[in-house]
């Protein structure tokens, strides 16, 4: 298989992008604010979050729980620990009390049989929603009772967010968001500065800002603060594609720490600007960088509710995938035997399955699935923010153990993946176990093996051996 890293060497390789953001990461735990209002203020704001937040869905989700513990074997932070603490269904206790004593039919009889919730309750969940689940959706998907436990877990986050409980490295991450519209620093300037760097360094074109534009990417703050391999390679794949696009910097970035804080108005802040963008340069698609979070963030924004958008979004990998069913996308054959982690959000939240394997398909690849894969797949251990967590070491590692063992028994020299967010977790997992895999990403990985005399709209090898 061709390292990006030798096609592209005028960036540091993405191990060395870890090593980076690894020191900064430690750095925000100094960077966070600490809470300012009175404790009974932090419980009340918490309490009419979860209140304001519950519509009929969150109701019979909470009071339709069978107790089977199906979710319990799904969730890989208890199969990890063996700790029932990690149960899914214990993630929903505080939500379930909130509702029984302030929303529930027998909310008088619940208030003179159990306690009210308080500030320790609070503290003792965030390890639960923030630390120990990734919002993966695998105890939603076995629920024989149609739970989404996931989802209840986003809004106890919400409540954590009223609550001034948002952990440290979440929260300094989310401040700068909210203050400054950058994560690590990563501006419109930062943007600027890394396209006329790949053009000057390695002779790309990125068309910044047109007024008009058929298909509009969005970057990442991973890709500008360290990864120029991961614009570039967007860069080189969407030339190649010879398609009219462009990257607005005013609504590029696709790090959205509304989402992974629980901070709805945040959330919606950031999404704006990038669906304003998309609309004044009549923008048909709007393609979504190698983000797993940000896929969700975008498509299933709740602020966008009944919003008729005259564009599709789609994810990086999906839009990969079309291309190369489509035969646009012509590929040099793919080198080793691989394997494809399916990230949470865009895989069994989103369905996005066949579109990364048309890709691996369209390069030959010696390709070979997980035991555990499409919507069965495991989280790598590391979604929804749990990455940046200093605490959660222990559960993060102990889980990626699961994910490893996995890709050990399909015997490929590499794993591929299409969210910066997994593959940061994995070359973490891959550096403290002395892993001898690889964790490549979808996009780079394209972008090393493209065949640039290919003529547009030729079908793709696959394609001609089908045929
Ligand atoms: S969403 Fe995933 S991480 Fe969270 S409780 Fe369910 S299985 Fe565990
Ligand atoms: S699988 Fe569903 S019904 Fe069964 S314990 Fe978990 S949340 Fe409750």
């Amino acid at each position: 298989m061709s390292s990006t890293a030798v096609q592209a060497p005028i960036f540091p390789s993405f191990a060395q992008v870890f090593q980076g953001l690894v020191g900064q990461i430690g750095q925000l735990r100094q960077m966070a604010p600490t809470p300012t209002l009175p404790e009974a203020t932090r419980v009340r704001r918490a309490i009419a979050t979860l209140i304001a937040e519950t519509n009929a869905d969150e109701a019979v989700w909470l009071e339709s729980c069978i107790r089977c513990g199906q979710c319990t074997s799904a969730c890989h932070y208890f199969q990890a620990t063996g700790d029932t603490k990690y149960a899914p269904l214990r993630k929903m206790n505080l939500y379930r009390r909130v509702y029984q004593r302030e929303i529930g039919p027998f909310r008088w009889w619940y208030r003179l049989v159990t306690r009210p919730i308080g500030l320790k309750d609070l503290e003792a969940l965030q390890e639960l929603v923030y630390d120990s689940c990734s919002e993966c959706g695998r105890c939603t998907m076995v629920c024989p009772m149609g739970i989404d436990i996931a989802s209840l877990v986003h809004h106890q986050r919400s409540a954590l967010v009223a609550a001034e409980l948002v952990p440290p490295e979440l929260a300094a991450l989310q401040m700068e968001q909210k203050q400054r519209g950058t994560v690590f620093g990563a501006s419109a300037e930062a943007l600027h500065r890394m396209v006329d760097t790949i053009r000057e360094r390695a002779g790309v074109a990125i068309p910044l800002d047109k007024a008009r534009a058929e298909v509009m990417v969005l970057s990442s703050a991973v890709d500008l603060v360290g990864n120029g391999n991961g614009l570039l390679a967007t860069a080189r794949v969407m030339n190649h594609l010879g398609v009219d696009w462009t990257i607005c910097s005013d609504g590029f970035e696709s790090a959205n720490f509304g989402l992974l804080s629980g901070d709805m108005a945040l959330w919606k802040r950031q999404v704006d600007p990038i669906v304003a963008a998309a609309k004044r340069i009549g923008a048909k698609t709007l393609v979504i960088a190698e983000c797993g979070h940000a896929y969700p963030a975008l498509r299933w924004n709740p602020t966008l509710k009944g919003e008729d958008l005259p564009f599709e979004m789609m994810y990086m990998s999906e839009y990969l995938g079309r291309q190369a069913k489509a035969g646009r996308l012509r590929l040099r054959p793919l080198q080793g035997r691989v394997t494809y982690h399916d990230p949470c959000k865009t895989g069994r939240r989103g369905g996005a399955f066949d579109e990364p394997r048309a890709v691996l398909r369209a390069m030959q690849a010696d390709f070979v699935e997980l035991p555990a894969n499409k919507e069965f797949n495991w989280c790598c251990g590391g979604g929804a923010g749990i990455f940046l967590l200093e605490r959660a070491t222990r559960l993060r590692d102990e889980s990626f153990k699961i994910k490893m063992r996995q890709v050990d028994m399909t015997g490929a020299e590499a794993v591929v993946v299409s969210c910066a967010s997994c593959r940061l977790n994995f070359e973490a997992g891959r550096h403290k176990n002395q892993w001898n895999k690889r964790v490549e990403s979808l996009v780079e990985l394209v972008a090393a093996h493209l065949l640039d005399d290919a003529p547009q709209g030729a079908q793709s090898p696959i394609e001609e051996a089908a045929a």
